[in-house]
């Protein structure tokens, strides 16, 4: 991509010639600090580069979820003036056109909110930005230059872009945390993306599907068991709130009923939910328990291969689902800067939101290391959670202006309130400003919570309209993995073979040769062997007595190993 299809236009050189100086000063009266040519290196000055102009202050924003959205919201209000009589330009760059509100990822898995509702459109809400689709690669913070790609670019084969800036904000958030496990990445799903959220949705609806057509008992049983790997809130909200929609889902299905459904919580530790306290911690654990949920502490995932989960306490579950939530750990981009990073790899910043030892530099949220001036032990940085992105978003925004304007810089100061999550529809667990609420009202409680936090007054009126139409109506039950693939069934009418899922975590091991050929071939009648018993109400057999599909048939026409594989396209 060059420049103008990233949404940046291009502009000339800086140079340090007399009238670049003029106009410096003409910003300085305007109240605009050129903070950037306070210093020796001018920014942007590589070759090939998207420069910066002398008389406007480039912000650039590398992220667009809580902290880079909220950032470039209040910079866009604070900076009006400056963006108008350009002497400012906010560019934030953001592989997705779109911020995730990720606590709703769990509702939006159970199919109470709509995946289009749990994220706000970068373009709507930063109008006074330039908005660039792409990912970060590099930092050259001494330079002042950032590298970044966009699909165009990645197409085109024409590497990274470097673009000047004279401040940044490094928002590049976090990504799950692996371990070596044999089998995660080829079978294993997170749980930090839309996209994963929707899949799990779509997989857990078909691996349904699949265990009341199949006549394989081993596939049903494996069909119907769910790993989650974690018991963090991502990991304890995702599981709950699935489980409650499978359980209510099997009043649908003719041979399942709740008791079938195997869900499993695996946690390294001895608790769970450690953000709402130890009490509430043991309450989410007995209120699990009690809905027939496997929870296994002090438990760790040792392989997942060959779609069995093997645990540290010796068990072997051959299951079809495995979800990884078991912590985050910072976006790689930041291995890619001059930065400096702590032993976790969290930016170093300083209370004032700054990265430390580095001018003109700013971050928070996940990415960032953020002293924590709260708490009693020193060295004690903040959670990597919403609770302090957002409120550092305003510090950041405030103090970028401040030393735009030359004033004092603000502390962030923030103790942490606790914790609401959600455990299925009218079951939560809370623990907020000391107090502990538990079922109905902690529910409630964090519908209301995040309800109010949710950006956007647009957001949070199609997120309540949700509800209320849900709660009028019955829960949506079907699995539209289908829109994954939009075109496999046209490739298999053209005599094509359909495309693969793209994303690798959900395929089985690439089909031999003979294998495509045999689930291309026709299917064979049915034999007696297929014919179900007289009285046969057992699996494979639908509600009208026809034979079920076979396990090659649903592989032919769904591809049952990897439905919820690729970016969702749709709701699901
Ligand atoms: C399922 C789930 C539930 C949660 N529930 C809660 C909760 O109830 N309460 C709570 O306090 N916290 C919760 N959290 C945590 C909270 O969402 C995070 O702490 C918060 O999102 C951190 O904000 P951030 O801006 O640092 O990162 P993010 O919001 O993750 O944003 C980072 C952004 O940077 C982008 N990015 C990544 N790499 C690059 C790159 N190289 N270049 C450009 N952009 C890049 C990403 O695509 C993303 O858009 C939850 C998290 C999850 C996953």
């Amino acid at each position: 991509m060059r420049i103008g299809s990233a949404g940046v236009q291009q502009e000339p050189p800086v140079t340090q010639s007399a009238e670049a100086v003029d106009k410096l000063r003409a910003a300085l009266r305007h109240g605009v600090v050129k903070a950037a040519h306070s210093r020796d290196t001018a920014p942007g000055t590589m070759p090939g580069t998207i420069p910066c102009t002398p008389s406007r202050t480039r912000i650039l924003v590398a992220g667009g979820g809580y902290v880079g959205m909220y950032t470039a919201i209040r910079l866009q209000q604070q900076l009006r003036r400056e963006l108008q009589r350009g002497e400012a330009e906010i560019v934030v760059v953001s592989p997705t056109p779109y911020m995730t509100y990720q606590p709703f990822l769990p509702e939006a898995a159970a199919g109470s909110i709509s995946p289009r509702h749990v994220v706000v459109p970068l373009r709507r809400v930063l109008h006074g930005c330039k908005i660039v689709v792409g990912e970060v690669r590099s930092v050259d913070h001494a330079r002042r230059t950032a590298a970044f790609t966009t699909l165009a670019s990645d197409e085109e084969g024409t590497g990274a872009i470097p673009i000047g800036y004279h401040e940044l904000v490094l928002a590049p958030g976090s990504v799950s945390r692996t371990l070596p496990v044999p089998g995660l990445a080829e079978y294993a799903i997170g749980f930090k993306t839309v996209e994963e959220a929707i899949g799990l949705r779509n997989h857990v609806i078909e691996q349904m599907d699949i265990a009341s057509s199949t006549r394989e008992p081993a596939l049903r049983d494996a069909a119907l068991t769910f790993v989650v790997v974690g018991g963090g809130y991502a990991g304890v909200e995702a599981l709950a709130e699935l489980e409650d929609m499978a359980r209510y889902a099997t009043r649908y299905y003719h041979n399942l009923r709740p008791e079938d459904l195997r869900w499993v919580l695996v946690e390294a530790s001895d608790r769970i939910l450690p953000e709402v306290g130890a009490a509430m911690g043991t309450y989410t654990i007995r209120e699990l328990r009690a809905r027939n949920i496997d929870v296994r502490l002090g438990t760790r995932l040792d392989s997942c291969e060959n779609r069995v989960a093997v645990l540290s306490d010796g068990s072997r579950l051959p299951t079809r689902t495995v979800v990884w939530t078991a912590g985050v750990r910072p976006a790689p981009v930041l291995a890619a800067t001059d930065l400096p990073l702590n032993e976790h790899g969290r930016l170093r910043c300083t209370a004032r939101l700054t990265v430390e030892g580095s001018e003109h530099a700013w971050s928070a949220g996940d990415a960032a290391a953020v002293p924590d001036v709260t708490a009693d032990e020193p060295g004690t940085v903040c959670a990597p959670n919403a609770q302090h992105a957002v409120r550092q978003t305003k510090v950041l925004a405030e103090n970028i202006v401040a030393s735009l304007r030359g004033q004092p810089l603000k502390t962030y100061a923030h103790k942490y309130v606790g914790s609401v999550a959600s455990l299925g529809l009218h079951k939560g667990v809370a623990h907020v400003y000391g107090r502990k609420l538990k079922g109905y009202p902690a529910w409630l409680m964090h519908r209301a919570y995040h309800l109010s936090r949710m950006p956007t007054f647009n957001r949070k009126a199609r997120v309540l309209a949700e509800w209320i139409l849900s709660g009028l109506f019955t829960r949506e039950i079907v699995s539209l993995g289908s829109l994954e693939h939009p075109r496999a069934e046209f490739e298999l009418a053209a005599g094509g073979v359909p495309s693969r899922p793209l994303a690798r975590h959900h395929e089985d091991p690439p089909l031999s040769a003979r294998e495509r050929k045999r689930r291309q071939a026709p299917p064979p009648p049915a034999g007696p062997s297929a014919a179900p018993a007289p009285g046969d109400d057992g699996p494979g057999v639908l509600p009208d007595g026809t034979p079920g599909g076979t396990p090659g048939e649903d592989l032919r026409r769904k591809d049952p190993n990897g439905p919820g594989a690729g970016p969702a396209t749709g709701d699901g």
